[in-house]
């Protein structure tokens, strides 16, 4: 290292920045010369020449200079003072909508200036709006600019002036080389990456020639070299979460199979192929010194509770406790029904926690929890409050693991966690997520995919229709129902508010109940108790109600085979993964199904894309990558899974190609601890405390 780093020099280095700079700085959270660095331009303007002015077109931005033939103040809508400038080639218009006498004064006619701005067609022809400009000396030659004009993200009170004096400032110090070089020289070399040093001089400061599209796209060499740095930051703090769960010992549960063959025995069906290729893949983890952590990945519908069962029962033959954690009530309920009924033949005993059981009956399931005579637990998030105490976990399963975060993933590892050994972890998702988002948000897990639905499931048939055709829609209703189908209609609102969102399905169900008089309605949102909630649900699944109109509540889980008829009001409102989720509900039968989109014209070429996919395939990976390509990554993992997912300069979309190299050079990268931490540190500085939940 050669010269003071500066990632520890603080901006107040700087010569002018006092305490007020400082703050507004901290806005774009630049603390020190690294930050104000990796600060890096939008885009650059060109004023390394003069324009001729005859040559403008409307569009252009540039620098051009000439003579004042006339500054006056136009009367029109606004008034406005109008310069006119000219030089040997032509003549264009200055407008201002603002000025003062002063500036009126100093354009007097036969002055020389230099103005930057955007030439445009007004009223005069080609003029230029509020153009920044000086008086030039035409005895003298006036230097134009050297290199782009950087144009940097910015707050209120700071201007693009005084950020290209401070980064003159910043860059400075890169003279000497004080940017620390983190990438090895041989690896560097390997993958023909730019020195970290130049790469950042060049963005801040591009050349005249430099290639303005290439960086207005973000595949400029340097910008790549730039991206490539902080993936592999991302990578290896994810790695090193990783390692640190692997120097953890866990429970080494044996692969006997006593009460995996008797399950499997009474199992009314056999595994498909996927089912067993991820069940031994699980069994195989949980049988390490280590603590698994397999994310599984399976369509709606492909079967993830039997497999999550199979897992729980090795746990349980080690002779420790499973808990099986779920998003929602109706989910833990459903799942608790379930677990009951496939565990208890086997002489085991199911316990089961959420928010809403209270007094006497809790303190019975913390008992049996507490003293282990429930060998497996199923629950909501309540399972890891404090009061909660496990006689012995040895495995924690966690299902739609979409609905919680990054953070709450980690804090879960911590629960159950002694002084020497770890539960193992099973995460399993309905919403595919693509490739790309694995290899980098979730690098820290093992991943297995089902990619197989069981037989005799019929592919739903979707039919994008707008509201218009309402009546219909709902004579189809009758007549689905009068075959002896059930029918979901499903209300969906912009507003994030569940209260609005209710009141709605509150009234559809009520036109529904007028239109529909022969049908039985039931209607379930997110406002009503979970009692109520498992109610409706139970008299649906055992065929007493028709029609069921509900709220995005739905989504999750919920498994109905007679139900074969989804109307989805306003989907374009909706993700792809959450329709495709909710779609999901039908065509758990052998019967033909149906998923009606019904949307509010007129529709965005977006929302009209989004939906054609929606009826073109029924693939939950290709909808995922559709949805990303669509929307991106914040949007599809959900801001509450963004934690990790935030780059200064990489875009998972526009460098998913650089991933593969990243996972290579992290690997090697890894096995020096320091050099590792220094990179993590420098892209995720503050963020870091969450590598180290
Ligand atoms: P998901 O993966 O969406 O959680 P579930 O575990 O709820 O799916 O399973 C959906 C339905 O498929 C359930 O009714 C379940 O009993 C049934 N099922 C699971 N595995 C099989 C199989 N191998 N053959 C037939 N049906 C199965
Ligand atoms: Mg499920």
């Amino acid at each position: 290292m050669n010269g003071p780093a500066l990632a520890q020099l603080p901006v107040t280095e700087l010569k002018g920045v006092g305490a007020a700079l400082q703050l507004k700085l901290e806005k774009l959270e630049i603390y020190t010369l690294q930050d104000l660095l990796f600060h890096l331009p939008l885009r650059y303007q060109d004023r390394t020449r003069i324009m001729p002015i005859g040559g403008l077109r409307p569009g252009d931005e540039g620098v051009i200079e000439g003579e004042v033939k006339g500054a006056d103040i136009a009367m029109g809508r606004r008034r406005s003072l109008v310069c006119r400038l000219q030089d040997g080639t032509g003549t264009i218009t200055l407008r201002f909508f603002h000025f003062s006498a002063a500036q009126k004064n100093n354009l007097k006619t036969g002055t020389r200036i230099r103005c930057f701005g955007e030439v445009r067609t007004g009223a005069s022809g080609l003029e230029i709006y509020h153009p920044e400009y000086r008086r030039v000396d035409d005895t003298v030659i006036t230097p134009v600019e050297e290199s782009l004009t950087p144009i940097y993200p910015t707050t209120e009170g700071l201007n693009q002036a005084r950020l290209r004096a401070l980064t003159d400032g910043a860059l400075a110090y890169l003279a000497n080389g004080s940017l620390t070089e983190l990438i090895p020289e041989n690896l560097r070399q390997q993958w023909r990456l730019p020195p970290l040093n130049d790469a950042v001089n060049y963005l801040h400061r591009p050349p005249v020639d430099a290639d303005q599209e290439q960086l207005l796209d973000g595949y400029h060499p340097a910008q790549r070299r730039l991206a490539f740095e902080e993936l592999l930051a991302h990578h290896l703090s994810l790695l090193k979460l990783r390692q640190r769960t692997r120097q953890s010992g866990a429970p080494q549960l044996a692969t006997t199979t006593h009460y995996r063959d008797q399950f499997l025995l009474q199992l009314p069906f056999p595994l498909t192929g996927a089912q067993q290729r991820v069940s031994q893949e699980i069994a195989a983890d949980l049988s390490q010194p280590y603590p698994m952590l397999r994310l599984v990945q399976g369509d709606v519908g492909s079967g993830k509770t039997v497999v999550a069962a199979l897992a729980a029962l090795q746990a349980v033959e080690g002779g420790f406790q499973a808990a099986v954690m779920a998003p929602t009530e109706i989910l833990a309920e459903q799942h608790f029904i379930n677990f009951s009924n496939w565990l208890e033949p086997l002489g085991l005993q199911v316990a089961w926690l959420a928010g809403k059981l209270k007094g006497k009956k809790r303190q019975a399931q913390l008992d049996v929890i507490g003293d282990g005579s429930a060998q497996v637990v199923v629950g909501t998030h309540a399972l890891f409050q404090d009061g909660v105490n496990f006689a012995n976990l040895g495995l924690v399963v966690v299902d739609e693991q979409h609905r919680f975060g990054v953070h709450q993933r980690l804090a879960l590892r911590e629960k159950g966690r002694t002084d020497h050994r770890a539960p193992h972890q099973l995460i399993m998702t309905a919403t595919p997520i693509p490739r790309t988002l694995t290899m980098s948000a979730y690098a820290d897990l093992d991943c297995s995919i089902i990619d197989e639905l069981p037989p005799g499931r019929t592919p739903v048939n979707t039919v994008v229709i707008s509201d218009q055709r309402r009546p219909e829609v709902v004579q189809r209703v009758r007549d689905a129902c009068g075959q002896g189908r059930q029918v979901y209609w499903v209300c969906t609102l912009i507003e994030e508010s569940e209260a609005l969102q209710c009141q709605a399905a509150e009234v559809t169900a009520e036109e529904l109940r007028e239109a529909l008089t022969e049908l039985r309605i039931g209607l379930i949102h997110g406002r009503m108790k979970p009692a109520e909630k498992a109610d409706i649900m139970a008299s649906y699944k055992a065929a007493e109600l028709d029609l069921l109109v509900a709220t995005t509540v739905i989504e999750v889980g919920v498994d109905v085979p007679n139900a074969s008829v989804m109307i989805i009001e306003n989907p374009e409102r909706l993700g792809l993964a959450q329709l495709h989720q909710l779609r999901g509900r039908v065509g758990r039968g052998s019967v033909e199904s149906f998923c009606l989109l019904m949307y509010h014209a007129p529709l965005s070429q977006q929302g009209r894309e989004r939906l054609a996919v929606m009826r073109e395939t029924t693939d939950g990976f290709r909808i995922a990558e559709k949805d990303l390509e669509l929307r991106g990554p914040g949007e599809v993992l959900g801001t509450r899974q963004t934690g990790m997912m935030s780059f200064k300069v990489a875009d998972l979309q526009r460098d998913a190609d650089l991933l593969t190299r990243v996972k290579q050079v992290a690997s090697q990268i890894a096995t020096d601890p320091q050099l590792s931490d220094a990179i993590i540190h420098r892209w995720l500085g503050r963020d870091e405390q969450y590598a180290s939940v």
